[in-house]
């Protein structure tokens, strides 16, 4: 089983390049972004309650997204391994994902973390919020405040799996083709 995490900022491109990655390497895709707007639209007493952290550009209460981690799991027996997008996002995350893995026999094998600066960055979600239909993208303060999210709480967990030499970063601006070709190089060397 290989498990990769998919690191970087909002908007640096982690699920355009996830979908791509998922397609060539047959990883089940497992984005707590994604999950947890699927229970918003659901409508869930899950969903209501994180659509009032996102919707202020917050992270959810860790226990919620860990819980969910923990189901997708489960309900995946088969996977011959998960490209997480978005998790962890806390050091309480990255321990908790350390300790639902290990009591599978598995482990993450790369943090690739994408690099990209802010101003790039604000750029990307001001644009993909004309046509994403992301309440999130739609603002500009609440994109700000998700990048104040990801620097106080998110940015360390990088530190989290450097101290077992698990971090590599890549180069996250360029065409989506040289992201990427530089993504799949990294993984190629691991696999
Ligand atoms: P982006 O990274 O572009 O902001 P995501 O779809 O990954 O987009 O996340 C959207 C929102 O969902 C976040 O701002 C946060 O409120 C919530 N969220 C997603 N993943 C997590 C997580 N692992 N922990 C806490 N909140 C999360």
């Amino acid at each position: 089983m290989f498990n990769l995490i998919l690191f970087g900022p909002p908007g640096s491109g982690k699920g355009t390049q996830s979908e791509k990655l998922m397609a060539r390497y047959g990883l089940k895709h497992l984005s707590t972004g994604d999950l947890l707007r699927h229970e918003i639209s659901r409508q869930t007493a899950l969903g209501l309650e994180a659509k009032n952290f996102m919707d202020k550009g917050q992270l959810v209460p860790d226990e919620v997204v860990i819980g969910m981690i923990s189901s997708a799991l489960d309900e995946n027996p088969q996977a011959k391994g998960f490209l997480f997008d978005g998790f962890p996002r806390t050091s309480a995350q990255a321990e908790a994902l350390d300790r639902l893995l290990d009591l599978k026999k598995a482990s993450i094998g790369v943090m690739l973390a994408l690099d990209v600066s802010e101003e790039e960055l604000v750029k990307r979600l001001v644009k993909r919020g004309e046509t994403s239909g992301r309440s999130d993208d739609n603002n500009e303060q609440v994109i700000r405040a998700r990048i104040i999210e990801y620097r106080s709480k998110t940015a360390m967990v990088a530190d989290y799996y450097q101290q077992f030499e698990k971090v590599v970063m890549v180069k996250g601006e360029g065409t989506i083709d040289e992201i990427f070709d530089a993504l799949c190089a990294e993984i190629d060397k691991r696999i």
